[in-house]
């Protein structure tokens, strides 16, 4: 990686919540999206999540790649589970050259907005290593 990357999330893009994959949840993250949604944590479980001995996702509806995905954007925004408040700041797209190019195809807001420390960057990425230690 270069000394220096730029990053701003695009307004209204939602382009990273319609790729292929799986939401992980810290437990954090769960209780957070719960009372935001006026549920007790168990009834969120019940509702969204796959949860098995090391790790717990978000249930994909058939239809789409995340329940929470809308038209007018992610609606559980303010309290969004730790790897999309994070994306891209992600290990493996930092830690790679070519993985960061491969995601600057898709994400518009990659290459835009003010210039951020790779140093910075990692800082940001060591949250996810704490937020998922079964991950990383
Ligand atoms: S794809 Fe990139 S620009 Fe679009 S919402 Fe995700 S982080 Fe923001
Ligand atoms: S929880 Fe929100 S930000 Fe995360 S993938 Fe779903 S819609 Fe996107």
């Amino acid at each position: 990686m270069t000394e220096t990357i730029r990053f701003a999330c695009q307004p209204g893009c939602t382009k990273c919540c319609d790729m292929e994959g799986f939401v992980y949840l810290t437990e954090g993250d769960l209780n957070k999206a719960a009372k935001f949604l006026n549920l007790t944590p168990e009834e969120f479980e019940t509702r969204y999540v796959y949860r098995t001995a090391h790790q717990r996702r978000l249930r994909k509806p058939r239809a789409s790649q995340c329940t929470f995905l809308t038209a007018e954007g992610c609606s559980i925004h303010s309290v969004k589970p730790t790897q999309c408040r994070l994306f891209p700041f992600w290990p493996h797209l930092l830690e790679s050259r070519s993985e960061w190019e491969a995601t600057a195809k898709w994400c518009p807001g990659i290459g835009q907005g003010e210039l951020v420390q790779i140093g910075a960057a990692l800082e940001r990425a060591e949250e996810m290593k704490t937020a998922y230690p079964n991950f990383f």
